[in-house]
């Protein structure tokens, strides 16, 4: 399927573009009108647009001890709790991934920033958010290659950008580093939007991801960084994992700006 602006291909301009067409008329009405916050409204000079009495209500506080392979909050009363544990979900059923780390939890205000960010054009939150990324990606082991989890096409094409393709190279130009993959891996299957249990969310995004034949050998032995918006169940960073590795990659590590923290049901995923 071709998508076209005008009459050019997006699909044969560089990746960045492609991935983010919107975020040329984004960068236009940033240069007529004046920052202000993103949550109040009110004038902020802060260029990540969010006032001090808003990242106030920013919560950061994802427990100390967390899952090393999922991330999951391990229980604080857990006195076998530390930095090497596993929960009891990836204890019973290993995870794919090698380690996730977070910023935020998944609550009101995150939950606020992050679906303006993903549903209703808020492109000039990618500032606040990567930024939000980077105060968490020193927790996981450098990668080699950093990859934002895929839409589908027909996602990118109604959505005009992928929220966690713009997310990755921001980041990626933070980190000084120019390994950003957005056509390894592709979303395949056209899944609908996540709901219901972890289990449910797990069958629905089976087979939903594949990597690019032509491309595959870029994997071969790498560490790579996937990044996304928030981990719910984790089970498309799961999937995204399982996908990777079968093709070759080494290690596989997520980053997301928030996570949901909160009781899930032992061995669920
Ligand atoms: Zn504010
Ligand atoms: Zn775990």
């Amino acid at each position: 399927m071709a998508l076209f602006i005008g009459k050019t291909d997006v699909r044969q301009l560089p990746s960045y573009v492609a991935q983010n067409y919107a975020l040329i008329e984004e960068k236009i009405t940033r240069l007529i009108f004046a920052p202000h916050c993103v949550m109040c409204n009110t004038h902020t000079d802060h260029s990540i647009a969010l006032c001090n009495q808003c990242w106030g209500k920013l919560d950061f506080e994802i427990p100390l001890y967390l899952c090393k392979q999922c991330g999951f909050p391990m229980n604080d009363n857990d006195e076998h709790a530390d930095w090497d544990s596993l929960c009891l979900s990836c204890l019973q059923k290993p995870s794919l991934l090698d380690g996730t780390a977070a910023t935020l939890a998944y609550d009101g205000v995150s939950r606020d920033l992050i679906l303006k960010f993903k549903q209703n054009d808020a492109l000039y939150l990618r500032k606040l958010l990567t930024y939000l990324l980077t105060l968490a990606v020193h927790r996981l082991p450098e990668a080699d290659m950093i990859i934002p989890v895929p839409l589908h096409r027909w996602r990118l094409w109604g959505r005009r950008y992928n929220q966690s393709a713009l997310l990755a190279f921001a980041l990626a130009k933070l980190l000084h580093s120019d390994n950003v993959q957005t056509g390894i891996l592709q979303r395949i299957r056209y899944t609908k939007k996540q709901k219901g249990n972890p289990s449910q969310r797990a069958t629905n995004l089976r087979n939903a991801f594949a990597v690019s034949a032509q491309k595959k050998h870029l994997l071969k032995g790498k560490k790579i960084l996937l990044i996304d918006d928030v981990l719910t169940t984790s089970a498309t960073l799961e999937n995204c994992a399982k996908t990777l590795k079968k093709a070759g990659a080494d290690k596989v590590y997520g980053l997301t700006v928030a996570r949901v923290v909160a009781p899930r049901p032992i061995f669920a995923r």
